[in-house]
């Protein structure tokens, strides 16, 4: 079949997939909360004919294409989860999808209609498996936590999560589409991004009249505040190639201007190029947190959960992915770059694992997760997204699935299996105290 004929499996279907792309704009929901998301996708799946397998008990779903020939499993992902963002003139119930996902999940609709065609799957061998993902956006990580300790979740991430429950065993390849604000260009792919891990933070001092007796108290703000000042000064120490990035926020802090503050709490991630750096770095982290706590006789406790591997985007499954990209929107439109971003995203821990890749479609405006972060151009966003997404389907799994093979056979994998990979991320796990007060002077564990 040629092309043009996929590519008009999806553009017949512009019209539903652009209300989807409105409708979750207009109802986001941060991670691990988006049932309304999940369930108003599962429905438009369901209604096209697919079955569907359900996380259960967190938000998202996903469904397996057969074509009917033995061959790779190609997974295809689309995020659900918006951003928490209350200052955001759209937000609705303190969230905004200032990240774009809404984009994403009407292209994932595009891709699942699409595949329905008649003929669609004519030729290809292998499977196709389309997934909606919760929790990428790595935020509220005490209630994320509060789930962890439920036993609910065991891992902060959406992906991580799935694959850890074996949601992606089988599955050979893997992709998403990303929104993204581009003046020139409907396409974009860099080398790949920062992995990261999330540290919430405790320090723990002691009350007393702020005013009456100061000295009988543990000012737990000061500590905390000191520990900061030490992270800040360790930054020329960060090499610039391992794109080291640590940004605490302070989250409470005291509970009355006339009380010194017994209790101090901050957030941080610290994110890097390589697992190795991300764990070096977070060693001096470390340091510099008990060194604000020992400086006011405080505690300080810390909660590290390992958050995303590092994205490397495989080099086979580029060149397709450009091939496509350029049958969809033309030469001049598509731009590969050799650039690291230093965001993060859980499609790193896939990258980790498998042959994967996470590009950029053009459509959105104002500054990602700002408060004018905009769809300003869903073409782009969502149906040039799904029909370019389409194209790779067909290409990878076309004749007896010869480049879907290759791209599997020249993937050189971060970690043998998914085994290897979840026992160099829980070396990220750890709650302990970093300071302990001893007769002749303290101890430091970092
Ligand atoms: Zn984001
Ligand atoms: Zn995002």
């Amino acid at each position: 079949m040629e092309k043009q004929a996929y590519l008009d499996f999806v553009s017949k279907h512009t019209e539903k997939i652009l209300e989807v792309e409105r409708y979750i704009w207009e109802h986001p929901e941060s991670g691990f909360k988006e049932w309304n998301t999940s369930a108003y996708l599962a429905k438009i799946f369901e209604e096209a004919g697919y079955t569907l397998t359900y996380a259960g008990n967190i938000p998202g779903f996903y469904t397996d294409i057969d074509t009917g020939k033995p061959g790779p499993k190609i997974l295809i992902l689309g995020e659900l989860d918006a951003l928490v963002a209350p200052t955001h003139p759209e937000a609705w119930n303190g969230c905004a999808h200032a990240c774009g996902h809404n984009a994403q999940c009407a292209g994932l609709v595009g891709i699942a209609l699409a595949l329905k065609e008649p003929g669609a799957l004519d030729g290809l061998c292998g499977s196709i498996r389309l997934m909606a993902v919760p929790a990428e956006e790595l935020i509220e990580i005490g209630f994320r936590n509060s789930l962890r300790d439920q036993g609910i979740i065991h891992y902060l991430g959406g992906k991580v999560e799935f694959m850890y429950r074996g949601y992606m065993d089988g599955c050979d390849i893997s992709f998403m589409y990303h929104t993204g604000i581009r003046e020139k260009g409907t396409f974009a792919c860099s080398r790949g991004a920062n992995g990261c891990m999330a540290k919430d933070i405790v320090y723990k001092g002691q009350a007393s009249h702020a005013g009456g007796s100061p000295q009988k108290g543990i000012n737990a703000l000061y500590a905390a505040t000191l520990g900061l000042q030490a992270i800040n000064s360790l930054r020329e120490t960060f090499v610039d190639d391992d794109h080291i990035r640590v940004h605490p926020i302070m989250e409470a802090n005291g509970s009355a201007v006339n009380i010194i503050p017994a209790k101090a709490t901050v957030c941080t991630f610290v994110r890097g190029a390589t697992m190795d750096s991300i764990i070096a770095a977070n060693k001096k982290v470390n340091r510099a947190l008990a060194a604000g706590a020992l400086a006011m006789g405080a505690q300080v406790e810390i909660s590290d959960r390992p958050g995303y591997a590092p994205l490397i985007n495989a080099p086979g499954l580029m060149e397709v992915a450009k091939e496509c990209m350029i049958a969809v929107a033309g030469e001049d439109e598509v731009m590969f770059n050799d650039n690291w971003s230093t965001g993060s995203t859980d499609m790193g821990d896939l990258s980790a694992v498998m042959p994967s890749m996470h590009p950029h479609a053009a459509g959105a405006a104002g500054t990602s997760h700002g408060d004018d972060y905009r769809i300003v151009d869903p073409i782009k966003a969502c149906v040039m997204s799904a029909q370019a997404q389409v194209l790779m389907v067909v290409e990878l799994l076309k004749n007896d699935a010869a480049r879907a093979k290759h791209v599997i056979e020249t993937f050189q994998p971060v970690y043998p299996s998914k085994e290897a990979y979840f026992e160099a991320v829980n070396q990220l796990m750890a709650d302990k105290g970093l300071v302990t007060y001893t007769e002749s002077g303290a101890e430091i564990s970092y």
